[in-house]
């Protein structure tokens, strides 16, 4: 099998680096992929957003299958161009794609179907009829833009000064693009968040090993929001009766809306709930693997991608193919120093070697490139370096030892990735 993957972050060189190694598989191109992804598959140096060029890639070199990762190909209709021409592709369609496209879409959808979420305010188009209802709610409040924007979109406003300052910011101003043009006002949930994950072929269904991943930029939580610091996956991040409650009350009424909205979906769909105290409420939709999420689940799979992939592209998936490893696995994301803010690219990467001779530990690259043969650091978020073992405390050791190994100017990593559960674990909660 020949199989074109989308995308050139973490996520992509974790799909890379397991559909490698399916013995039916032959071939991989990258588009555009990255440094360490070069290792593994063939990149071709074409923005995934593309839909016209990958179109065209995809017509040179047929691949046999294709595996969207990121959003933006999914939002941009590249699964309904592909579909057209009969070729397999693993990513929901572009109307699907509006679940994580559209705030609004996705709202409306949960509330036409009662899925559990948080109450919806009202939508806006005007920033005047904004304040108007902003200045008669009782805060905290969430605002949220309602399309893509790069993980900037969502504002938990704490009182009206704030939460006009971000509307104005985003609706007057534009600072955050297009995807501002339109924000959705809801009521704040508390509670844990989970990430939920399924891969479906729009009948059939298999959750993924449950994960929690890590946003804030440092220890402790604090400082801003990033596109994730870290992410681990344990089975005990997942009580049985809680997955059958979630699986109930939101994963099949979701996919029973699908179809009775007429919207075939296939491929993962990620739903990021709150555990609140009256039951889980869902936060969003991605209809994608989260990253770095997706480097901890992807270590734990006991089962042929390749095979499950191209079995949902057919429309025949077999949940029960999808065999997990038991035990646990981390990602501990490397980043430049400044990131999520201004940081510098082009610094050497060293260690890498050693680092990936400890066992269980592979290093998954996001923001690396080649240059005349050595490494270079290329974006916010540089490595994800991901160990799977027998435990969760097992997995985060040999991460931690692996990311110690590595070096290059200004890196920068959160000491505390999954350290909320075995904190929660020693104290036999
Ligand atoms: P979203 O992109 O909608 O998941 O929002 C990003 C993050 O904002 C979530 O992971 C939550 O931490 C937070 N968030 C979103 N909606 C709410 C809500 N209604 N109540 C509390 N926190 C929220």
């Amino acid at each position: 099998m020949k199989i074109l993957v989308l995308g050139g972050g973490g996520r992509e060189h974790a799909l890379v680096w397991k559909l490698k190694q399916s013995p039916c598989v032959e071939k991989i191109w990258c588009a555009p992929g990255n440094g360490g992804i070069a290792a593994d598959a063939e990149c071709v140096a074409i923005d995934a957003g593309d839909v016209s060029a990958i179109v065209a890639l995809a017509e040179k070199i047929q691949p046999d299958l294709t595996v969207v990762g990121p959003e933006l190909p999914l939002v941009n209709g590249l699964t309904d161009a592909f579909r057209q021409r009969k070729w397999s592709v693993v990513g929901p369609s572009q109307q699907a794609a509006q679940l994580e496209g559209s705030k609004v879409f996705s709202k409306r959808f949960l509330e036409r179907h009662r899925i559990p979420t948080a109450k919806m305010y009202g939508a806006f188009d005007s920033p005047q009829e904004m304040y108007k209802v902003l200045s008669s709610l009782t805060f905290p409040v969430v605002i949220k833009a309602d399309g893509l924007c790069a993980g900037k979109g969502v504002f938990l406003a704490p009182d009206f000064v704030a939460a006009k300052d971000f509307v104005e910011r985003v609706m007057e101003k534009n600072e955050l693009g297009p995807g501002g043009k339109r924000i959705l006002l809801e009521e704040t949930l508390e509670g844990e968040e989970l990430s939920f994950i399924i891969l479906t072929d729009g009948k059939r269904y298999a959750p993924l090993v449950p994960t929690r991943d890590h946003k804030r930029v440092f220890d402790g939580n604090q400082g801003p929001n990033t596109g994730g610091m870290g992410a681990y996956s344990t089975d005990e991040l997942l009580p049985d009766k809680l997955r059958e409650t979630i699986r109930s009350t939101v994963v099949e009424p979701t996919l029973q809306g699908l179809a009775a909205d007429d919207i075939p979906y296939q491929g993962f769909l990620y739903i990021g709930l709150m555990l609140t105290k009256s039951g889980p409420r869902v936060l969003e939709f991605n209809c994608r693997l989260g990253d770095p999420e997706a480097q901890a689940i992807l270590a734990r799979t006991d089962f042929d991608l390749a095979e499950i992939l191209s079995d949902v592209a057919a429309d025949r998936l077999d949940p029960s193919k999808l065999h997990w490893r038991r035990g646990a696995a981390a990602c501990v994301v490397l980043t430049s120093g400044g990131y999520p803010g201004k940081f510098e690219s082009g610094k050497k990467i060293n260690g890498l070697t050693s680092a990936e001779q400890i066992t269980g530990v592979k290093v998954l690259h996001a923001g690396t490139k080649l240059a005349a043969g050595a490494l270079l650091t290329n974006g916010g978020r540089v490595l994800g370096v991901t160990a799977a073992a027998t435990s969760l405390q097992a997995a985060l050791v040999s991460a931690y030892e692996a990311a110690s190994k590595i070096q290059f100017a200004g890196m920068h990593y959160r000491k505390d990735i999954g350290a909320h559960a075995t904190e929660l674990r020693a104290s036999g909660d």
